[in-house]
């Protein structure tokens, strides 16, 4: 079993990838080309596309895929099917996906947009813009209690799950996390850690989801004492407090 390989797009994006053999399945390839020289350079077929919202650095890329792939499934948001500019399966919550020996179940996390769907393999979840390292996507579409509602569904996950999120944010998440989180001393020497990753260029993902309940501020808003902190009554009131404060960092 091969683990999911990052090919960095963009400024900041990545693309995942999982092989099977000569196989390939990509996670939201908002670039093309980043997919077809990676396939050339290591003798793969693309048979699979997983999208995880309608994004165009998420999307763009696949209908240069499917002229090349015409075979290769594409998986889409039921939802949002008609913003992406591509033929694909309309899948939705409960769904599951069969590729190889592998089954990625579709979780519905509502927030950054509306029809947002996470793809979880365990012990693998690719939950594009919901979840990053330290932080979380923005509120383009959905509200803060839809958000919540769908950071708790992936908290419940095994806390050994690995997440994959679509973007290297960490480093600019962390500074956010310091002033947010100020007595978490698990975070300056998971900042360190980062930054040693980064000064390397390596990815900072993906994150084991029990790092994440650890240093992530807007999933340490269970926590009653950081309510405390910052007089805010619950957990939800203390993730939107939080995520309005980032809007504006
Ligand atoms: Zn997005």
């Amino acid at each position: 079993m091969s683990e999911p390989v990052a090919l960095p797009a963009f400024k900041d994006n990545y693309i995942w990838c999982l092989r099977q053999e000569n196989k390939a399945l990509v996670v939201d390839p908002g670039d093309p080309q980043v997919v077809l020289d990676y396939m050339q350079a290591e003798q793969l077929q693309l048979d699979m596309i997983l999208v995880t919202h309608h994004h165009w650095d998420h999307v763009d890329g696949i209908a240069q895929l499917q002229q090349r792939y015409p075979k290769a499934r594409v998986i889409l948001p039921a939802t949002e099917q008609e913003k992406i500019l591509a033929r694909g399966e309309a899948v939705r919550h409960g769904d599951c996906i069969d590729w190889h020996q592998y089954q990625f179940q579709v979780m519905a996390v509502p927030g950054h947009t509306l029809g947002h769907l996470a793809y979880y393999c365990q012990p693998w979840l690719f939950c594009g813009d919901t979840l990053f390292n330290a932080g979380c996507g923005r509120l383009f579409e959905g509200t803060a209690e839809q958000m919540w509602q769908s950071l708790s569904s992936l908290m419940a996950l095994p806390a050994d799950t690995w997440l994959f999120p679509t973007h290297e944010y960490t480093l600019a998440n962390l500074e956010f996390a310091l002033w947010a989180d100020p007595l978490n001393t698990a975070l300056q020497p998971y900042l360190v850690k980062c930054q040693q990753l980064r000064a390397q260029n390596q990815a900072t993902l993906p994150t084991l989801l029990s790092d994440q309940l650890r240093i992530n501020p807007y999933l340490r808003a269970v926590d009653p004492a950081l309510q405390q902190h910052w007089q805010q009554a619950n957990a939800l009131e203390l993730f939107s407090f939080f995520r309005q404060r980032k809007d504006q960092w």
